[in-house]
């Protein structure tokens, strides 16, 4: 008996029904703890707080205007290292002057280096996931808090924040139209993939071993990444080196960390790191998913799974990186986002 083929655009359609159909609040724990930072606490109490939660973000809340205040993410630490390494003479003082650093202050320093503050985008927990989805991709947190109006004080109730992982995950664990998805990532191109006409890996951001961490920190930032792969000589995927790393950075105050190599920096990394997940362009939508499921992906590293002669005669080499896929690149696709900007 021959079974019809699963068609992929019908399964997507069914996943953004499914969407549509949940609010918000359904994605949640029944229970789960919320870490919420006053903007009047100071940077490092609120990194250590973050460690010690396991989480890498949290919700600000200004007491004195009884409102949310936008999001901590690693992002903000990302510039608050570049402009230490920018401004100060010595790091001994950029250590007493984080020391003293309030998470307001974070949004002079944005000022100061240029760069956008924190997305102020949330949503009323009874909106539809779909809506929040597209919000999410708006949003360059990648976060986004779901916010309840309490009418009897007037004020704000930060229930939660709506992450992708969470997102994807729960499409994983509920629809089982993801196994329709049967195309690959490369032919859906999901994902920012190397170019095939020569060996440089544009548009890709790489480093190697003797990269040093303030390269790698300067390209988190101005192309608004979050990891980058480390290669060897030959393109093939060594490591991986993310934004989260950097917390270590800040907490041990070794601003002279962003002199170090990548190398060197790696040897600091906490042995919880969970490696680098790698997958072939050739791999299913429906693979993916099914991964998402099981593990807590954050990205997904692309090699090629044979050798393969490029178009001007060179041999990339199994195991060489091709392309990285972010949560974001995935979520788009599914819910059918274009990018009109906001970055
Ligand atoms: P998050 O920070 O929550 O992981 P995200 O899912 O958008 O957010 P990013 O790493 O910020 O992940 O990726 C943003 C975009 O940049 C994606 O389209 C991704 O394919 C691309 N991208 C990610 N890493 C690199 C890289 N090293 N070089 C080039 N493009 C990249």
């Amino acid at each position: 008996v021959q079974r019809t083929p699963v068609d992929h655009d019908k399964s997507i359609e069914a996943i953004r029904t499914f969407l549509q159909s949940k609010d918000c609040l359904s994605i949640l724990p029944v229970s789960s703890k919320m870490i919420v930072f006053d903007t009047r606490l100071q940077v490092i109490k609120a990194l250590n707080a973050l460690v010690q939660n396991g989480v890498v973000s949290a919700p600000l809340w200004s007491s004195v205007e009884s409102k949310f205040a936008g999001m901590l993410t690693i992002s903000d630490l990302v510039h608050l290292m570049q402009y230490y390494y920018a401004t100060t003479s010595s790091y001994e003082g950029a250590a007493d002057d984080v020391e003293q650093l309030t998470l307001g202050n974070l949004r002079d320093i944005e000022t100061a280096i240029e760069v956008l503050p924190p997305p102020l985008h949330s949503i009323h927990p009874m909106r539809p996931l779909l809506e929040a989805c597209h919000i999410l991709m708006t949003s360059h947190a990648r976060r986004l808090p779901l916010i309840d109006h309490d009418d009897r004080t007037d004020v704000e109730v930060v229930l939660s924040v709506l992450t992708q992982y969470r997102v994807l995950k729960f499409i994983a664990m509920n629809c089982k139209e993801t196994l329709g998805l049967q195309k690959t990532l490369l032919e859906l191109n999901i994902g920012t993939y190397a170019s095939n006409s020569d060996t440089s890996l544009e548009p890709l951001a790489v480093a190697t071993m003797d990269t040093t961490v303030f390269d790698v920190v300067h390209q988190f930032s101005a192309k608004g990444i979050s990891a980058v792969p480390i290669v060897d000589e030959e393109g093939a995927v060594i490591n991986l080196y993310e934004t989260v790393d950097v917390i270590t950075l800040v907490r041990l105050g070794s601003y002279q960390s962003l002199d170090l190599t990548i190398s060197s920096a790696l040897a600091q990394r906490s042995a919880e790191f969970p490696g680098v997940i790698t997958c072939s362009p050739k791999e299913t939508l429906a693979n993916v998913f099914s991964l998402i499921a099981k593990r807590r992906v954050h990205r997904l590293v692309m090699v090629e799974d044979e050798d393969k002669t490029l178009p001007n005669g060179q041999i990339r080499r199994k195991g060489a990186l091709v392309g990285i896929v972010a949560l974001s690149d995935i979520l788009k696709h599914v819910i059918g986002f274009k990018d009109i900007s906001i970055n």
